[in-house]
């Protein structure tokens, strides 16, 4: 890394998702003017919801806040701090020798004294035939991102958790017919979610059965899939496959850097501490068990303040 073209920053953090917007507002807040390097998508995965009927505090008999309602109101909260917003996206770190660490971008070489990352988590992918070949001509990740396109037609929504009972009550908003495809016989969805998807006339579930290909000619129009406690295969037709079946934490180029679990996880302890001091985890990149914006918050604030504390401390 050239020393010459270095940036030096007091605090970065890396990522801008629920975690890292609010630890914005608390080291701006604490007078640091940190460095948001937001990532390729500002927000991160709320900007890709669109109602977030569950984060307290902001309730609305109109309608639930949309995800890119609470990410601008969040960056603007952040900036009013004193916090600056770098649109580029973290490609290498240097956490072994330092404080203070290095932040490479594709455009910029940093230095900063304390670092706080919160680069989250992205969809898995099934790993299927076909899947990576019709990204975008009917294989999708985000409902909210690709739903419109699907107006009139029939789609297919793989997963059982809160992510698919989610978007396939806002794909009925377009789509005339929307199956969930589901491995097992109940879903892992919370109650509340899974009601309003057994009440919408428009969704039907496919217990028991996995996807095994995705077929078309040029465009989604079928799905291979098969029936784990009968065996049966059906071919089954679709113009679209919206697959919602977890995620990975976005840690490539922590690796070698930060002490992580077998998945990739960044560990942190009670106080949002990693294997580096001074570098600090909040949000999905270290949680992959709750993943709510409350949550991400609260971690996110959690880290802000340790951080600060710890560059007090420093001298
Ligand atoms: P998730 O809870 O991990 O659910 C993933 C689903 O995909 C599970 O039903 C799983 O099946 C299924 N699955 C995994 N791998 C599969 C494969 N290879 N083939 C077929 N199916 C597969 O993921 P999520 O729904 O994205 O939710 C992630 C976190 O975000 C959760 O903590 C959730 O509560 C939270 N979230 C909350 C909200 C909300 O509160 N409004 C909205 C979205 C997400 P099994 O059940 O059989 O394991």
């Amino acid at each position: 890394m050239r020393e010459e073209s270095m940036q030096k920053e007091r605090v970065i953090i890396v990522g801008s998702g629920p975690a890292g917007l609010s630890a914005a507002v608390y080291v701006g807040r604490a007078q640091l003017n940190p460095l948001v390097i937001t990532g390729t998508q500002l927000g991160g995965q709320i900007s890709l919801t669109h109602e977030v009927e569950n984060y307290p505090g902001f309730y609305n008999p109109e309608g639930a806040p949309t995800g890119p309602e609470l990410v601008e109101v969040l960056q603007k909260q952040a900036e009013h701090f004193g916090a600056r917003f770098a649109y580029e996206e973290v490609v290498e770190v240097d956490f072994l020798n330092g404080p203070p660490y290095t932040v490479k971008t594709h455009a910029q070489t940093y230095s900063a004294d304390a670092v706080l990352v919160t680069s989250g988590a992205s969809p898995k992918h099934l790993d299927v035939p076909g899947e990576t070949e019709y990204v975008g001509r009917g294989v999708s990740y985000c409902g909210t991102c690709d739903g419109f396109f699907f107006r009139g037609k029939e789609v297919v929504v793989v997963g059982g958790g809160d992510s698919a009972m989610e978007e396939s009550i806002f794909l009925t908003k377009f789509a005339t017919k929307v199956t969930i495809v589901h491995r097992r016989d109940a879903f892992r969805a919370g109650p509340a979610l899974q009601k309003r998807v057994f009440d919408n006339q428009k969704i039907n579930v496919l217990w028991d059965t996995v996807l095994e290909n995705i077929e078309g000619n040029g465009v989604v129009s079928c799905v291979q899939l098969r029936n784990l406690k009968t065996g049966e295969r059906v071919e089954f037709s679709t113009d679209g496959v919206f697959i919602f079946v977890g995620h990975y934490p976005n840690s490539k180029f922590l690796e070698g850097q930060l002490a992580m679990d077998e998945h990739g996880y960044v560990i942190t302890d009670e106080f949002m501490r990693t294997s580096a001091s001074g570098v600090y985890a909040a949000g999905e990149i270290q949680d992959p068990h709750y993943r709510q914006i409350a949550t991400s918050v609260g971690q996110g604030v959690a880290a802000a303040m340790q951080l600060e504390r710890w560059l007090s401390a420093q001298e």
